[in-house]
Formats: structure tokens, C-alpha cells, sequence
């Protein structure tokens, strides 16, 4: 997808099109079709769908998520390729106490649902392609990015372009955990390395998953494996098994036998004995929040204003809510005919969103801690937590809301 001749003036400039960018295009694009503001898209990668972010990985979608891509009438095609998750089984390896977290408790259909990366990639490109109120320039690089009196004034590089000069009211940089652009404007994150990388593969195992997704918590980090469509008849599942960075490249390098075995003994065998394993990638993982999250002009939103652990599965689903929330307030203030990138207006989203995002990034790291580690303090703890949770029922409602994504969604309706 691509425009040759994009026009110099955009209100609301969109610099990343992976899994947040061309999310928020979407919602924006549904939010202010009556007042027809003009979108342009910029993603760097060759195509969209070679974007990193449409990588063999796959995403646990909470129940919010759900709700919000329903909400841009995307959700019945994301719904063909993912699987419901109708349980979630936490445990401590070597320890007793679980937390089961069932759908009927709940009362909802499924708890969440595990979409494939590259399916939303699909999903997400297919919308913005058909929407006619998004342009979309890839593959484009930003060489700079001022800020004017009206917004922001971008030179983008198209592949077969000259220089452009583009003029935007409002720039909404989603350009990913490892943002040249943000670099470039001076805006720092606080990094919190967990020493720790997360080995991503699909394995296949003998018993059928019955739509449990386990979490795992061993002395050397989280592991879970979320439940995939059957393949050939072959039981699947989407393994993210967090290890300490010393071993990881090597645990990553094992042959394959070596590889299953190792996993079996750390994860045991509530689904059967592990079989195969597909491709494996490693992820470093820090926790990366950004000092500032808007500027007269520009918000950052997604993995550049906030990186998670993906332990608890809250990274896209916490941005999808941003997303949403943003694109509800830049209709509001296009509809009163203001500029969308008056501070006003985006300190009314930091305002909106600070609750989410504190609770949301609390819980995650609260989590990786707790799990990560054998000092015998916090493994009594853990064993501790992990009973109350299971067995006083306003805490394991409280625990299942925030992994579904509906805790803090709730109190701002309310
Ligand atoms: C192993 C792992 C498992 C995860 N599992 C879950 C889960 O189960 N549930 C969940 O909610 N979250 C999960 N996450 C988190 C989730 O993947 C991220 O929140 C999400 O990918 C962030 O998307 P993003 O669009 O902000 O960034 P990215 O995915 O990094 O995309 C950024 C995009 O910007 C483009 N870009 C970069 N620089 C430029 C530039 N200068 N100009 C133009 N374009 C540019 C890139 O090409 C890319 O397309 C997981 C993360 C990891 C690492």
C-alpha cells in the first residue's frame, strides 16, 4: 500500500503502522468520519505486513480488547483465526497453590482470546487500505521532526519520492520500543532492565489444551503457553518462556529433543508430553516508561510511551485502550473545531489514562517480581498470595479483571 503524492498539510500525522498505529488509524478513522480530518499513515518497514510487529509472535486479547475491536467492526475477522481462552491456570513451580480463573465466573463467553500476530497484521493492514480517510506512505523514513507554532513540520523519505515537507496538527508517534524519533526529540524513558529475555515459539503437546492458558512461574522467570487452533490434528500452543539472560541463547540454540525436554521439566505435564517445537526468537525485556507522554503537537503512544513484561499479556491491550480513549478525545475536540494537538486536549488524555497505566504497568512488574524470584521470602509470599487469591473471591475478581482489561475501564465509565 502506498500514495505517491501525499498532500503537505495532515491534521493528525500517525508516524509507525504496526500493531498500535494502525490500530488507533482505525479508531480515529471510526471516531470522526463526520468530520473527515485528514490521516496520514508512516510506517518504515518495506511493507506492512514485514513489519516486526506482524512477527510469528501471537497476543493474548483480553475481553476489553475484544470489545474495542468489535467497536471498529474488526473483531468477526480477528474472531476466524483466534482462539478463546475459557481459563486461566496459574502455578508456582515446585510450589502448591494455583489460581484457576474460569470464564462462568466471570460471565462471560471467553476470558480472552490468542490472535497470531501476522492474522492481525492481515486484519489491520486489509481496514486501513480500505478506508478512504487514511493515506498511508510505505515505506517511508522520518529525517525530521520540528515543532511550529501550528503542530509539527516532518521531512519524510519515501522509497522513490524526494524529500517531502509535511505539516501536521497533531503527530501521534507510535514508532515502538526502540523510537529514533522520540531519541531524536530528547525524550527519555526510565529503563528498568529485568535481565531476563523471552523465548517465543509454537510447540505442539499430546493432550488437548481445553482452552486453558497456563501460566507458569519457575526460579528463572514466568512461562506460559497460550492456547492455538488445532493444526493437522496437532494440539498447539504459543510457548513465551521468560529466561535469565545467561541462558537464554543457549537454551535457545538446544536441538530440539534437548529443547522439549528441558520445557517439560520446567513446565510439567498438564498438557501432555511437548512433542515439537517451530521457529524460536528471543526478546530482551525491559520496563520502559516515557518521562513524557505529550508534547504541544505530539503523544506518544504504544511500546515508545510504554514497554511491559509480557508475562501478564497487558502490553497491546493497555495500548489499545490509550488508543481508544485518544481517538474519543481528538473527535470530541475536532467536533469543537479545536486544534487535536492543543495541550490541553492531550493533557486531558494523560489525565484520562494515568489510573489505567499506573494499575496496568504496577500489575505487570508486581507480577515478573513476585514470580521471578527463589529469595525464601517472596517464594512464602508468593505461596501466600497465590492461595489468597484462589480463595477469597473479591481478590481473584480483582486479579481476573485486571488480566482481562476491564479493572480500570470500568472506573472511568463509572
Ligand atoms: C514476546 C512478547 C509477547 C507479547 N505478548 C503480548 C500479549 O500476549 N498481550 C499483549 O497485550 N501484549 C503483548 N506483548 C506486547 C505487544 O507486542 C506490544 O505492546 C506491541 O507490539 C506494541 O506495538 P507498537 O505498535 O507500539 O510497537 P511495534 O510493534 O514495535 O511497532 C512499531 C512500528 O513502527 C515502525 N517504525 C519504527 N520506526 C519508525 C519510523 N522512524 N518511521 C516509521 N515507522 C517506524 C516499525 O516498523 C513498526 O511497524 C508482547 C510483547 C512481546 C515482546
Amino acid at each position: 500500500m502506498r500514495i505517491s503524492e501525499p498532500l503537505h498539510h495532515y491534521d493528525i500525522v500517525i508516524i509507525g503502522g504496526g500493531l498500535v498505529g494502525a490500530s488507533f488509524a482505525c479508531a480515529l478513522a471510526a471516531q470522526t468520519r463526520d468530520f473527515a480530518p485528514r490521516i496520514l499513515v508512516i510506517e518504515a518497514a518495506p511493507s506492512m505486513q514485514v513489519s516486526t510487529s506482524f512477527d510469528a509472535r501471537s497476543t493474548a486479547l483480553s475481553h476489553g480488547s475484544k470489545q474495542i475491536y468489535a467497536s471498529l467492526g474488526l473483531w468477526k475477522v480477528i474472531a476466524t483465526h483466534a482462539t478463546p481462552i475459557q481459563r486461566i491456570h496459574v502455578s508456582d513451580r515446585g510450589h502448591f497453590g494455583a489460581v484457576r480463573i474460569d470464564r462462568a465466573n466471570m460471565q462471560v463467553d471467553a476470558l480472552g482470546h490468542v490472535a497470531e500476530n501476522q492474522h492481525l497484521g492481515r486484519v489491520l493492514t486489509d481496514a486501513l487500505d480500505a478506508d478512504p480517510a487514511i493515506d498511508f506512505l510505505c515505506p517511508a523514513s522520518i529525517s525530521s521532526l520540528v515543532p511550529t507554532p501550528q503542530g509539527m513540520r516532518l521531512q519524510v523519505q519515501g522509497d522513490s519520492t524526494d524529500l517531502l515537507t509535511v505539516d501536521a496538527a497533531l503527530v501521534v508517534l507510535a514508532d515502538g520500543g526502540k523510537s529514533t524519533v522520540s531519541e531524536q526529540l530528547g525524550i527519555s524513558s526510565s529503563l528498568t532492565p529485568y535481565g531476563q529475555h523471552a523465548l517465543i515459539a509454537n510447540v505442539a503437546f499430546s493432550d488437548p489444551h481445553r482452552h486453558i492458558a497456563y501460566e507458569r512461574f519457575t526460579e528463572s522467570g514466568p512461562l506460559a503457553v497460550l492456547p492455538l487452533a488445532e493444526q493437522e490434528g496437532e494440539h498447539r500452543g504459543a510457548l513465551i518462556w521468560t529466561l535469565a539472560d545467561e541462558e537464554a541463547a543457549a537454551v535457545a540454540a538446544l536441538p530440539e529433543r534437548q529443547f522439549l525436554e528441558k520445557l517439560q521439566e520446567r513446565f510439567g505435564y498438564r498438557l501432555g508430553r511437548f512433542e515439537k517445537v517451530g521457529s524460536r526468537s528471543l526478546y530482551p525485556l525491559t520496563l520502559s516508561v516515557a518521562r513524557e507522554q505529550v508534547r504541544p503537537g505530539l503523544v506518544l503512544l504504544g511500546n515508545v510511551a510504554h514497554s511491559l513484561h509480557p508475562v501478564a499479556g497487558q502490553g497491546l491491550n493497555l495500548a489499545l485502550r490509550d488508543a481508544q480513549v485518544l481517538a474519543e478525545l481528538l473527535a470530541h475536540a475536532l467536533a469543537q473545531g479545536r486544534n487535536p494537538g492543543d495541550m490541553e486536549v492531550l493533557q486531558s488524555y494523560v489525565k484520562q489514562q494515568a489510573r489505567d497505566q499506573q494499575a496496568t504497568i504496577g500489575f505487570s512488574d508486581y507480577m515478573t517480581r513476585l514470580f521471578s524470584s527463589s529469595h525464601p521470602a517472596l517464594v512464602w509470599a508468593r505461596k501466600f498470595g497465590l492461595f489468597s487469591i484462589d480463595m477469597i473471591p473479591t481478590f481473584k475478581r480483582g486479579f481476573a479483571r485486571q488480566a482481562m482489561g476491564l479493572a480500570e475501564r470500568r472506573q472511568q465509565r463509572a
